[in-house]
């Protein structure tokens, strides 16, 4: 089919082959110029998907058979092949979902690490030695792969999420059926497009592009798959994780967060504020990991917002393709509205500490950040997670009344405290029920070795990167045999 209109389509790669789906199409836009095409999606069907299933399955004898090293060799070559496009993947990403560059770059440099961390694992020990009670007999474990492996992933990190869970899953011995976000479809094609220098044999990453309500429900309720990873609303992944559960699929789901920074009195607000603005404006406040809830000790609280105000004069709306972009504009359309349908109740219901006076391209979903306090911790501003960039400072009188607000909502992914006290840092590792806890530091920026995932709603209850995941994308095998 001709594409005369614009210049990327975003095109299915199954068994091998580049394959335009057969639904609608949809122009894409740059959110930081709504005038900009950057490229069409062509939506698939269910049809599309039961190809991907049968070229998955195809594919899976031969891919789990090879040896760990084998597969690794792989997963190298998907490595360099993308460090070599780093800027063209980069800018793409940017311009579909406005990400600034700089972090953009940074998000790719994070899935060049997870391709190379996980080739390493195809040649480390993968089970035990557990002694038999019978003489004569050895008696081992041993990781086989899962089989066929569905992904959906979100868009608001287009590169990395994708990365974490295909690199892990690929070296444990599965093939995948990918279905992405809508609104990272572009990036996601061009991402097969430069993993297809890796030369993978045919099938063994099935691309299928389309909308959740209908690639999304049959890939989790028809196709046959024995794994299924998720990243995206808690709304949606809970959904899919009783579809699992009833087809007895292992699945994984990481979810919604709304995390919270805690501010002690001890702080060293030098560390603290920078931090804290970082995790709360970077990506726009997109980030699963940001901070929203910013919760203060009372006799720091005036010098506190001092503080905040002045950092945030730094903090400047700027074009995402610009190199030095620190806020661009939020990802899409429904994201200026649900944001701004936040902002307008923040405008009536709080006391606004700073808000930003940007002059604001009216071409693009820019958002002015905001910084508010004076709303009690049940608002919904204080409970929902806004996506977006405003940060919801509130007053507490001690620690008690810090960590009983942190703990005080449905998620429980991230979240830091700011203390310069040894044992009030122990204490909030101890008390804080999140996933990722951290002291002195934003609650953002998880490293890719350790792992990563929430309590409470906001996963399910394994573990992605580090070592993690490899028990997530395998199964068990108790081996024993008599020699005797
Ligand atoms: P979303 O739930 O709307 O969509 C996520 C993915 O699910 C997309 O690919 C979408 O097409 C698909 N989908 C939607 N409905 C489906 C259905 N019925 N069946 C199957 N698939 C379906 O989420 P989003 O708006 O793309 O992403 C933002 C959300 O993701 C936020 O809540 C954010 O916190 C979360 N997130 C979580 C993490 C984490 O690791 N915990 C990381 C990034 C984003």
């Amino acid at each position: 089919m001709n594409i005369t209109h614009s210049p990327l389509v975003a095109t299915n790669w199954i068994n091998g082959k580049w394959e335009i789906g057969n639904g609608e199409r949809s122009l894409r836009y740059n959110p930081a110029n709504v005038n900009e095409p950057v490229g069409e999606i062509a939506f698939s069907s269910q049809k599309e998907v039961a190809l991907a299933e049968k070229a998955a399955h195809q594919a899976l004898p031969h891919w789990r058979k090879l040896t760990g090293n084998q597969r690794a060799n792989y997963l190298y070559a998907m490595a360099t092949a993308l460090e070599n496009n780093t800027d063209e993947i980069a800018e793409l990403a940017t311009r579909e979902m406005g990400k600034p560059i700089g972090e953009m770059k940074g998000e790719v440099a994070r899935g060049i690490q997870l391709l190379k961390y996980y080739a390493a694992e195809g040649v480390r020990a993968d089970g035990d030695v557990i002694p038999s009670s019978a003489n004569g007999v050895l008696q081992y474990t041993k990781r086989i792969a899962l089989g066929v492996v569905g992904l959906i992933t979100p868009w608001n990190f287009p590169v990395a999420i994708p990365i974490w869970k295909l690199a892990p899953a690929l070296i444990c011995g599965n093939t995948i059926i990918w279905k992405p976000a809508e609104n990272g479809s572009l990036t996601a094609y061009k991402l097969c497009r430069i993993f297809e220098e890796a030369d993978l044999p045919e099938g063994v990453i099935n691309l299928v592009i389309g909308k959740g309500k209908e690639v999304g429900t049959y890939l989790t309720e028809e196709a046959e798959i024995n794994g299924l990873s998720f990243t995206g609303s808690t709304y949606t992944g809970t959904r899919l994780a009783g579809v699992c559960a009833q087809r007895n699929i292992k699945y994984q789901t990481e979810m919604g967060g709304k995390n919270a920074a805690i501010v002690l009195n001890d702080a060293d607000l030098n560390t603290a504020v920078p931090a804290i603005v970082s995790g709360t404006f970077r990506s726009a406040g997109q980030k699963c990991t940001a901070s929203s809830r910013i919760i203060v000790e009372e006799g720091i609280y005036d010098s506190f917002i001092e503080a905040i105000k002045s950092e945030m004069e730094k903090v400047k709306l700027t074009n995402p393709l610009d190199k030095d972009a620190y806020l661009g504009p939020v990802a899409s359309k429904e994201q200026h509205r649900k944001v701004n349908l936040y902002v307008e109740l923040a405008k009536k219901e709080s006391n606004i500490i700073h808000e930003n006076k940007d002059e604001l391209s009216e071409d693009g979903y820019y958002v002015n950040p905001l910084v508010i306090e004076g709303i009690s911790k049940s608002h919904p501003l204080f409970q929902d997670e806004i996506f977006g960039p405003i940060a919801a400072v509130l007053k507490v009188k001690d620690y008690q009344e810090a960590i009983d607000t942190f703990n005080d909502t449905k998620y429980g992914l991230s979240g830091s405290v700011f203390t310069t006290n040894l044992a009030k840092a122990h204490q909030f590792l101890e008390d804080a029920e999140a996933g990722m806890v951290r002291v002195n530091l934003e609650t953002a920026g998880v490293e890719y070795q350790a792992p990563f995932g929430g309590l409470k709603q906001s996963s399910s209850h394994t573990r992605e990167q580090g070592q993690e995941a490899l028990k997530f994308y395998s199964n068990i095998k108790t081996c024993a045999i008599k020699y005797e």
